[in-house]
């Protein structure tokens, strides 16, 4: 069994975070310490802790996520002047929270891909 991070508590909301969106899938809810003007993250409900643990059983929710984030950037109004989405995995991808999860990130011009 893999350890609980605090995004298994936001899902089951026993810490109150406002969530832009839910369903037996995937929850979405924007990022305590925001990079750019609109930051949301979506996650599995299934706690997977890294990108290397996902098993083919897990498509439909990496799939729901990619839905979700289309739906939220239109909400969010960003979906016009466009979008990142990024994973993060283990120490060299920058990866804190070990629950995955996708960060919808928009609202202003984002830069290039990297800053190594
Ligand atoms: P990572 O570096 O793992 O890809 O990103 C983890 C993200 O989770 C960070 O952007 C961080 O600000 C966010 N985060 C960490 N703890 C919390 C929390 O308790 N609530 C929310 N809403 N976001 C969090």
């Amino acid at each position: 069994m893999s350890e609980e991070t605090i995004f298994s508590k936001i899902i089951r909301q026993e810490i109150p975070t406002p969530l832009l969106y839910q369903d037996d899938l995937v929850t979405a809810f924007r990022d305590i310490s925001p990079r750019v003007d609109s930051h949301i993250l979506i996650i599995p409900n299934k706690l997977i802790p890294t990108v290397n643990d996902v098993e083919e059983e897990d498509e439909l929710a990496l799939g729901r996520m990619i839905t979700v984030a289309k739906k939220l950037a239109k909400e969010e109004g960003i979906d016009e002047n466009g979008y990142r989405l990024i994973m993060n995995c283990n120490q060299h991808g920058g990866q804190e929270v070990y629950h995955i999860h996708m960060h919808l990130l928009g609202g202003q011009p984002l830069g290039p891909l990297l800053s190594v």
